[in-house]
């Protein structure tokens, strides 16, 4: 039986880098992944192909909306070749992965292909063909890492035929463009995919129990996006609770209850369920090595990620916490370090989030309603997109900077962004609250021109002193 200092079980981005982390700092380490692909939800129907057909879909809305105005003329119809657009998103899906097996040889990683299943706290069975049970592997570890991830959620009522009624792993593979795609829940997926569909021209309804779309995020950004939405004649109706979704032929029937408690009928020809995700412990047998399971599905585990079995700790979407790749990634770190006798930290507060919209949407550290919840006073300094001459130059006028400042100290507590490439921009605020710089700090920076990143140096000077300059 092969022994190993680590296995982790679970090849997502926590996973994975998590056995990189361990592989480098010396320990003997096995991957175990149950599908044929290593890279987990984020590699294979996640992050990489939500972005490629994002892009793709970018792609061809400029081409419609917005070459003529940029003087470009493209003669005959501008057309998608869906089956195309999704197999350059297969393409890139695949390339992502294979680098991934690559990784693993680097760092002479072994890599297991079948479902893990703890037999005790030190050893785990691997069943490559889990309709029989039967175990072909099983290997002994000092110490595993579990970072088996998530699936998407459903509401009880409500079928998921996988072919109408689809989660976003469907809807990655659909092989026509919806002519009407419900979308429940406008929370990052459906509002991320439903933008994709939208661009290839299906009509968007969104759906959504709250009364704004991505509630989780700071109310002005809601309230941004949602202006935006509207203008590309999304129908975003919030304060919706649904209470049925039919399919009957080709159609889907969705009922919900709106404010007033009256009953709204929205009819589509694909209902995309987006209302979040669940941990997944299935076939894990975790309770066989006494590892904890809460009431919410995650394990359980303490401040070093650490479960109730003292030598098996779970990172990423399987335990608390944002289900977020890179938080999963940081995680992975984490573990490895303190495996090694490090000494490691991740501030949870400064795991930015991004919803990878046109215009995206980014943030991190506190919300204004959060700021306000804990008493804590604050200043606010914003600075409109349009206002930049970047923003003009790509007609990208949408938007915002948002810096949310101590009011005493002017350190900065948040910032909160509409705006192009606001995902790639927000690593600036990380940098800067991470060496816990001031409004002023930031204000005082020089930023390159013409970036949009010059939004964030007027949003620090209009929260230092409320001097922009540009407006
Ligand atoms: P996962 O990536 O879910 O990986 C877990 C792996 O464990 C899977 O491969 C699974 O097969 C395997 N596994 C489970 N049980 C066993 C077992 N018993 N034995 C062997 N293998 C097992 N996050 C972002 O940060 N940015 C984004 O842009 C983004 N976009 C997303 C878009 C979509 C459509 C979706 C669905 C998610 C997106 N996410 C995004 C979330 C991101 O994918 C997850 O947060 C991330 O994948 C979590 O990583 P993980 O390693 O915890 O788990
Ligand atoms: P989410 O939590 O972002 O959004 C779910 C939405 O559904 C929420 O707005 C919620 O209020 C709503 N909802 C819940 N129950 C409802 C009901 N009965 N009727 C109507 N609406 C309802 O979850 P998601 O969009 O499914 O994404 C799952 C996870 O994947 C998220 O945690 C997210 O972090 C991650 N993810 C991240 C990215 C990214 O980082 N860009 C992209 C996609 C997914």
């Amino acid at each position: 039986m092969n022994l190993y200092d680590v296995a982790v079980i679970g090849s997502g981005p926590g996973g994975y880098v998590a056995a990189i982390r361990c592989a480098q700092l010396g320990m003997k380490t096995a991957i175990i992944e149950k599908y044929a692909t290593l890279g987990g939800t984020c590699l294979n129907v996640g992050c990489i192909p939500s972005k490629a057909l994002l892009d793709s879909s970018h792609h061809y809305e400029d081409a419609v909306k917005h070459f003529e105005e940029h003087g470009i003329e493209i003669p005959g119809d501008i057309k998608v070749n869906l089956e195309k657009m999704i197999a350059r998103k297969q393409a890139v899906v695949n390339q992502t992965t294979g680098g991934i097996d690559f990784l693993m040889k680097k760092n002479n990683i072994d890599v297991y292909q079948g479902l893990g299943s703890f037999k005790d706290a030190t050893h785990i069975t691997i069943s490559t063909d889990a309709s029989t049970d039967s175990a072909s592997e099983e290997i002994e570890a000092k110490n595993t890492i579990i970072a088996t991830g998530s699936k998407p959620s459903n509401l009880p009522f409500i079928k998921l035929d996988k072919e109408r009624v689809i989660t976003s792993t469907e809807a990655l593979k659909l092989k026509e463009i919806p002519k009407h795609l419900i979308v429940i829940g406008g929370g990052v997926i459906g509002l991320e995919l439903g933008q994709v569909y939208k661009r290839l021209g299906s009509e968007v309804t969104v759906v959504e129990y709250m009364d704004r779309i991505i509630p989780t995020m700071d109310a002005g950004l809601s309230k941004e996006l949602n202006k935006v939405f509207k203008k590309a004649k999304f129908k975003v109706n919030v304060s919706h609770k649904v209470k049925s979704v039919e399919r009957k032929g080709d159609e889907v029937i969705v009922k919900a209850d709106n404010k007033k408690g009256e009953e709204v009928e929205i009819k589509g020809d694909y209902c995309l369920v987006s209302v979040g995700r669940r941990p997944y412990t299935d076939g894990l047998n975790a309770e066989a090595a006494g590892v904890k399971i809460n009431d919410r599905g995650q394990v359980e585990v303490n401040e070093h990620l650490q479960t109730s079995a003292s030598n098996i700790y779970a990172i990423g979407d399987v335990i608390k916490g944002a289900m977020l790749a890179h938080k999963a990634e940081e995680e992975g770190v984490f573990v490895a370090e303190n495996l090694a006798g490090q000494k490691p930290h991740i501030d949870y507060n400064l795991i930015p989030g991004v919803v990878y919209t046109w215009p995206e949407v980014a943030a991190v550290g506190k919300t204004e309603e959060e700021l306000k919840e804990a008493g804590i006073a604050y200043k606010t300094g914003q600075f409109p997109m349009r206002a930049l001459g970047r923003s003009r130059a790509s007609m990208d006028l949408d938007g915002f900077v948002k810096i949310l400042a101590d009011k005493t100290t002017d350190e900065i507590l948040g910032v909160h962004m509409v705006g192009a490439r606001a995902a790639d921009m927000i690593a600036e605020a990380v940098v800067a609250m991470e060496y816990r710089a001031s409004a002023e700090d930031v204000s005082r920076m020089s930023h390159a021109h013409p970036t949009f990143t010059e939004a964030i140096k007027e949003a620090a000077l209009a929260a230092t002193e409320d001097r922009a300059l540009h407006i």
